[in-house]
This record gives C-alpha cells, structure tokens and sequence, in this order.
C-alpha cells in the first residue's frame, strides 16, 4: 500500500512536472515563433531600407560620374558657371511648396510666341527653338501660361478656392486642395519666369489626357536637350507638393536636364544630390 501510494504520489508529481514542461516548451516554442516572426520582418524591413540605401548610392555614383563627364566635355565651364549662379535668380532655383521666392524676386523678361507671353531672357530663345522644333516635327503646341505676376498668381489661386466651394469642397479644405494644383502666391515657379504651360491644340484639357498627345510625347522625349524638364512627372506629388502636370516644364539649363532626365529625378532630389535644401 505504501508503495502504491509513494507510486501514485510519484506519478502525480510526475504529471504535474511533466505539465510544466509542456507549458515552458510551448511558452519557448511560441516566444521562439514570435521572435522568428519579428526577425523576419526586421528583415524584410533591413532589406528594403539596403535597397532604397542602394538606389539613393547609385544614383548618386551616377551623378557624380555625369558631372564628371560634363567638366570634362567643357572644360569645367558649365560646373563652374552652374555652381557660380547658386544665388538669388539662379536658373536652378527651387521653388516649391516649402521654398517660396525670394523677397522681391523680379526676373528679367522679354516676350515670347504671340498674346504678350514672357519668359527670362536665359530661357526663352531655348524655349521658342523647342517649341519650333515641336512644330516641325508636326505637333501643335499651344503657350498657355508662361510668366505671372504675384497678383496673376493670387487671382488664379483665389478663383480655383472658389471652384473649389462651388464644387462643394468643404471650406477648411479648399485652399490645401488648391493648392495641389494653383500653387500658392509666392510659391509658383511661373513667378520666376523659367516655367511655361504648353498643351496640344487637339487636346486642350489640364488633366492626365494630356500626356498622350503628339504635342507632350515630343516634349517629354525632347525638352532635356533645350534645357527644360517636365517639371512634376506622375506619382512624383509627395517630393514636389503639385499633381501630375504633363504639360507644365521648367528651365534648368542643358546639364541639369539632361541629368535630371537620364537619372529620372525630380528637381527637388537634384536639388538634395547637389547639398542645397
Ligand atoms: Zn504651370
């Protein structure tokens, strides 16, 4: 009996141990699990930031090379002058949602095409040959908008809020969303007198058809070699604070587009690869 009872008593203890285990083994197992869990997202995680890393590194390596192979071809002088004209006025300004114009910034103008259009006097004979050369390859590019006053920008602003209200956007919300389009005065690179709004005569919507017209197709494939780039390329919103505008370009100069155009950067990342903002 005695035996029995020290057996049953071993057994129980036993079991009970045994239930102990159990539980540590599956509270291990699932830390385990949990761990391996994490670890793997922290994987995925390091992965696609090594990526990224290894992009932005890239792309870099290949504008140093490009700036490299432009000092070379002229003899310095276009990174000389490039670099000499980061200042007030520079063709490269960056003018956007965050980077306002300077104070009193007045360009220096002299008309292009027909209707009284304006554009700075260091883009517009590269602008008028893109737009002859667009034509003779059998386009229709028409000039709507080119240099504008702050007041022209206010009026624009003020009459795209109120589209916007009659439309029924919510009040709190219509300048923000105006502004996505119409940027604010103040903020507009029309005010520096280096953008222009060019549309297809067959197609004269501002929206996403505008890209498939004769008209955008030449452009976008050419503008870099006349010094221009399609200034807000699709899905490009969250770097440059403006929608999808295939129609609005923006004179950088010859070397700056055709960088910003083989490495397929905003001006806002060129802006960065060169240390500014
Ligand atoms: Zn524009």
């Amino acid at each position: 009996m005695v035996v029995k009872t020290k057996n049953r008593l071993g057994f129980s203890l036993l079991m009970a141990l045994a239930g102990i285990l159990l539980g540590l083994l599956i509270q291990v197992s699932l830390a385990v699990w949990t761990e391996s869990a994490g670890q793997a997202a922290a994987r995925r995680e390091l992965a696609l930031l090594g990526r990224r890393a290894e992009e932005a590194l890239r792309t870099r390596a290949a504008w140093e090379e490009s700036e490299r192979r432009w000092a070379a071809e002229s003899g310095g002088q276009i990174l000389a002058d490039k670099f000499a004209a980061v200042r007030e006025g520079d063709i490269l300004l960056l003018v956007n949602p965050w980077n306002p114009l300077p104070e009193g910034y007045v360009p220096e103008l002299t008309e292009v095409g027909t209707e009284g259009h304006r554009l700075d006097v260091r883009c517009a004979a590269a602008f008028e040959q893109m737009l002859a050369d667009c034509k003779a390859a059998g386009c229709r590019p028409v000039l709507i908008s080119s240099y504008r006053t702050q007041e022209m920008q206010q009026e624009l602003y003020d009459n795209k809020i109120k589209r916007l209200l009659d439309a029924g956007t919510p009040a709190a919300e219509a300048p923000s969303v105006a502004a996505m389009s119409v940027a604010v005065p103040g903020t507009s690179e029309h005010q520096l007198g280096l953008a222009a709004d060019v549309i297809d005569e067959n197609y004269t919507n501002l929206d996403q058809g505008q890209e498939r017209t004769a008209t955008q197709q030449w452009l976008m494939a050419n503008c870099w070699s006349y010094g221009f780039i399609l200034r807000y390329p699709n899905g490009t919103t969250d770097l440059t604070g403006i929608i999808y505008e295939p129609w609005h370009y923006r004179y950088i100069g010859l070397q700056a587009a055709e960088e910003i155009h083989r490495l397929g950067l905003t001006l806002e990342e060129y802006t960065a690869l060169r240390g500014g903002h």
